[in-house]
């Protein structure tokens, strides 16, 4: 062996077809603790572990015989300490003076297994960042469900408070305070489209009475389905409010003079041609229709005079404010 396959860079072992090692490079004794004499005659496969016997058998031989060479055999081979060390294998087969021998590069893995080792610690990494990833977006996606469910229940409550605090508790009518704003509304549009609007007043007859004769709670009773009659009677525009103790307002969109005065007057009539067990209950009513030197307060208050009248003037009937004017003209 000239000297520079013996000190080549990479190990060299050249075996008989049996297996025998005929000669070994200096760079391979060196890498592997072993000396010259430690290796030549003895069977390549001593310095191999059972499993890489296994190996060299079911692939090595095989392919030599059937190809003449092996290429890239991956084998651990143990050096003089007994430590595994992995290389990477090139065998050729070919004749010398007659005899078949069958010359091995070796070539150390030591590096190369560190990087696969890097490398697939690192894919692991990557694997375990995704699913942590997927994992907090699945969490994220969790969270934001809950968050619009959340969003979603607090606008139902909201508008439910909304609703309950639009409303009157006995009744079920809008309470004094959504027909203020309804009536602002009413205002606010009137100065926009001068669409006419009205206002009814309605107050239970004696009242009282009915309370000191039956009792508080049939005056309630009355107060509710006064209420229901109300709501029966008022159109989808109309606004039926409770506004005060046994007084009802009913706000009127789009109705002129002529036509709150039919509303009132049939309502007037429902009420007292409806069925009480406590005999007839009547309502007085007074109306008012919104003119532009109005103001909320003067609309009510016109409405309130002109119920002032109704009562006036023996109760159970509707009095228009326009009439009240023309009367003091
Ligand atoms: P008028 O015909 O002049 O309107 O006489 P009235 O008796 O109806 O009027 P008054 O203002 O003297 O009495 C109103 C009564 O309404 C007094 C009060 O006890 C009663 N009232 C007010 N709120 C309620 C309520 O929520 N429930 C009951 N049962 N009665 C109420
Ligand atoms: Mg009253
Ligand atoms: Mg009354």
């Amino acid at each position: 062996m000239d000297d520079r396959l013996r000190y080549a860079p990479c190990g060299y072992v050249s075996i008989t077809h049996e297996g025998i090692i005929k000669d070994v490079n200096h760079t391979f004794l060196d890498r592997m603790g072993y000396k010259q004499v430690d290796l030549v005659h003895k069977h390549f496969e001593s310095i191999m572990s059972t499993a890489n016997k296994l190996i060299f058998h079911s692939y090595f031989y095989p392919f030599i015989n059937l190809n003449g060479q092996v290429e890239e055999l991956f084998i651990n081979l143990k050096d003089s300490e007994g430590k595994a060390v992995p290389y990477l294998l090139n065998g050729r087969r070919l004749e010398c003076e007659g005899v078949e021998i069958i010359d091995c590069i070796l070539v150390q893995m030591g590096k190369r297994i560190d990087y696969e080792l890097e490398l697939r610690s690192a894919k692991k990494q990557i694997e375990v960042a995704y699913w942590e990833k997927d994992q907090a977006l699945a969490e994220l996606k969790r969270i934001h469900l809950e968050i619009e469910q959340k969003q979603a229940e607090l606008m139902e409550m909201n508008a439910v408070l909304v609703e309950l605090s639009n409303t009157d508790k006995l009744t079920g009518l809008k309470n004094r305070r959504f027909l203020q704003e309804k009536l602002e509304e009413q205002i606010v549009g009137y100065g926009r489209d001068q669409a006419a609007f009205s206002l009814c007043i309605i107050d239970i007859d004696h009242f009282k009475k009915v309370n000191d004769t039956y009792g508080h709670q049939t005056g309630d009773y009355v107060l509710e389905k006064m209420a229901s009659i109300l709501k029966l009677q008022s159109r989808k525009e109309d606004i039926a409010a409770r506004y005060g103790g046994e007084e009802f307002v009913l706000l009127l969109p789009n109705t002129d003079i002529s036509e709150s005065k039919n509303i009132a007057e049939n309502l007037r009539k429902s009420i007292a041609y409806s069925t009480w067990e406590m005999g007839q209950i009547t309502v007085s009513i007074g109306v008012a229709t919104f003119i532009p030197t109005d103001s909320e307060a003067t609309l009510l208050q016109k409405a309130d005079q002109a119920l002032y009248t109704s009562k006036e003037q023996g109760r159970n009937r509707v009095t228009h404010s326009i009439d009240l004017n023309e009367k003091l003209l």
